[in-house]
């Protein structure tokens, strides 16, 4: 989406709000699987003291994959991201400087920019998920798995030493 600052670009306190869902169809991300609710951006853009300004609230329902035992589950992400909107590159080092292009400034590349950074690589379905059993498979979440046996602490410290040997 591009947002005109006309109205804003020489007015101190000036602004201009947005709210929408960016649409993100073509992009992918190993973690999720799917979106339960769009991507949404909440924000505005204002003039503080001749800098403009942009200030928005992501949001979105995700179906995720737990990366250890593979259960999809659903994670509400929510966070704020900043940027400013500048005619010309100040400061080659500031990542959070997008250009105007005219009058206008391409929103989508600041929220979609922010999201992709922001995103988790992995989810996991809780914290301290047990993972799945790697000789059965089983999800150990549910329970132990018949291969317990085969993984008992001291049997496990023999075979080390056997290794060694
Ligand atoms: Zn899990
Ligand atoms: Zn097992």
């Amino acid at each position: 989406m591009r947002l005109n600052l006309r109205e804003i670009i020489n007015i101190p306190g000036g602004k201009v709000s947005f709210d929408y869902e960016p649409d993100i169809s073509d992009m992918s991300f190993d973690s999720v699987l799917s979106f339960r609710t769009p991507l949404r951006a909440k924000g505005h853009i204002e003039n503080e003291a001749g800098v403009l300004l942009l200030k928005a609230e992501l949001s979105a329902d995700l179906v995720c994959q737990c990366a250890r035992c593979l259960k999809e589950f659903e994670k509400h992400i929510g966070f704020h991201t900043e940027a400013v909107i500048a005619e010309e590159v100040q400061d080659e080092d500031n990542p959070d400087i997008y250009l105007l292009e005219g009058d206008y400034v391409d929103v989508d590349e600041v929220i979609v920019t922010a999201f992709v950074l922001n995103i988790d690589q992995r989810f996991l379905c809780k914290e301290d998920c047990k993972g799945l059993c790697p000789k059965c498979g089983k999800n150990l979440n549910d329970g132990p798995c018949d291969c317990k046996g085969e993984t008992d602490p001291r049997l496990a410290v023999l075979s080390q030493l056997l290794e060694k040997e």
